[in-house]
């Protein structure tokens, strides 16, 4: 199925009583585009996008535009291998952004360095036939094969950011919709050039395609949506503009690999925020920051969120710290709670001997006795069943205890999301109370998190 049509039928699977039989048929004969329009663009539903996936093919980028394609935490792909392929035949790319001079200084670099690199793998090649002679029981094709892959091993160093290569991808098109968004403000001309191919690639028919059957494009909504994400563009120039202005650290190479343990999140997020505009350790950054007052550490901070827009997620920067958010609440709002990812989550047993939440809704309604009456007979009975059967009869109310750990930016994501007007009152009021463990312990951190109060409510929006 074409992703957004995949999307369109899981989503409605969530909302109908239908068989996914019935849903597909469903969506045959209605509008995915119009779907998607409202429930994914303009309701923000953006997990309906994890549920349909691409196979997208860049062929012919730059090393360097392939390496700005898989900078994505969810994304599932293979490049062209530098020890089994032979990087010399495909010249290389220029950067767009080049002319004249510097442009002729580039090509007689880039074709002496594919000279040298053809040149180093003849050489190793014949170097380590000496050094490893073949053994008797290995074949000579199984030989050379080896012998050549760690001479291109030797030979890669000579490779650069300029050649070209090959990157198959499969991503969802929700991490597509970051990935073209994230392309399309690049430094790069060749890289948001890609970008927008990639938008239209989804709004075009596919190629390549497995069977005759008539082929419809791909994610053609997305395409329409996928804007230059300005967020990610804007925040790097406002934190370059404020390193250059209030940052400096002599030159330092620092140790090949060095393990910092940062012992607070303030600090470690700041530094984290300014490590790609600087040029020197990140020991060295949080070290610096380390010395400097809350206020001008929050103000880091600031700058990176300054031009953020309603729908943008926090920056990597913000994934910084480990929070361990110990919950005992009701089983129904652990099945909500437990969806999210980007966190480590561990559960004690479904002992049934935490009691139960009440909802204040059926107080008011006056059913609070007869809810008490049913939910203690069901309990009587589960401690009454052999372990581990019992625990099916655990009612959704009933409270058990759960072990949420996350960094910062996830518990802003958390608490935002879910404290939303949208949700169900139990997890707004966990969510909310998250935010209120943050206020208490991380001020300047807990004020970043804009999560709404459980008394705001809008029950018919949905
Ligand atoms: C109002 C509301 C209604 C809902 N209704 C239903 C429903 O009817 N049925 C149902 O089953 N679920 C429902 N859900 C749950 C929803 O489908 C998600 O499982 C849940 O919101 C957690 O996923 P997340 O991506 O929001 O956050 P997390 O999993 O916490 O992820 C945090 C962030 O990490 C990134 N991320 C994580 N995983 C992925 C991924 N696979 N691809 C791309 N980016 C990713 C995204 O940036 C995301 O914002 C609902 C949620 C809400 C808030």
């Amino acid at each position: 199925m074409p992703p957004e049509k995949s999307a369109y039928a899981l989503a409605r699977y969530s909302r109908s009583a239908d068989s996914i039989r019935q849903s597909v048929d469903w969506v045959r004969t209605h509008n995915s585009q119009q779907f998607l329009e409202s429930f994914y663009f303009q309701y923000g539903h953006q997990s309906i996008a994890d549920l349909g996936h691409t196979v997208l093919c860049f062929e012919g980028v730059s090393e360097l535009a392939a390496s700005e394609i898989e900078d994505e935490v969810l994304w599932d792909g293979q490049a062209k291998s530098s020890r089994y392929q032979d990087f010399s035949k495909g010249g290389f790319i220029t950067p767009p952004e080049l002319a004249g001079d510097d442009l002729n200084a580039y090509q007689n670099a880039g074709n002496a360095l594919i000279a040298a690199y053809k040149d180093t793998h003849a050489k190793m090649d014949a170097w380590l036939r000496e050094q490893l002679p073949r053994p008797e029981e290995m074949k000579p094709e199984a030989y050379g094969r080896n012998i050549a892959a760690r001479a291109f091993d030797v030979a890669r160093y000579l490779l650069f950011w300029g050649v070209p290569t090959n990157v198959g991808q499969v991503t969802s098109i929700r991490t597509l919709e970051k990935q073209i968004r994230r392309l399309r403000v690049s430094e790069y001309a060749e890289v948001c050039e890609l970008g927008l191919e990639v938008a239209e690639a989804c709004a075009a028919k596919p190629e390549c395609l497995w069977t005759d059957e008539e082929a419809e494009p791909l994610a053609p909504t997305l395409a329409r949506h996928a804007e230059p994400d300005e967020y990610l563009g804007k925040s790097n120039a406002d934190l370059a503009l404020w390193a250059s202005q209030n940052f400096s650290a002599p030159h330092e190479e620092g140790v090949r690999v060095d393990l910092v343990r940062p012992n607070d999140t303030l600090t470690e997020i700041a530094a984290t925020l300014l490590y790609p505009v600087c040029d020197v350790p990140f020991r060295t950054i949080y070290d610096t920051v380390r010395g400097w007052s809350d206020a001008r550490k929050s103000e880091i901070l600031d700058v990176a969120l300054q031009s953020r827009g309603r729908r943008d997620d926090m920056l990597r920067g913000f994934r910084g710290g480990q929070y361990c958010y110990d919950m005992l609440i009701d089983v129904g709002a652990y099945r909500d709670m437990h969806r999210h990812r980007r966190c480590h989550q561990y559960r004690q047993a479904y002992s049934g001997l935490h009691g139960y939440e009440v909802p204040r809704q059926l107080v008011q309604a006056g059913l609070e006795a007869e809810f008490r009456a049913t939910m203690d007979a069901a309990l009587e009975t589960m401690h009454h069943l052999p372990n581990p059967a019992r625990q099916y009869l655990l009612p959704f109310g009933a409270k058990s205890r759960f072990l949420f750990k996350m960094d910062f930016a996830e518990a802003e994501y958390i608490s935002r999301v879910r404290s939303g007007v949208k949700g169900h009152f139990s997890y707004r009021e966990i969510a909310w109370e998250m935010k209120l463990r943050m206020d208490e312990q991380e001020p300047e951190l807990g004020r970043l998190i804009q999560a709404t109060p459980p008394w705001i409510e809008d029950p018919l929006k949905r």
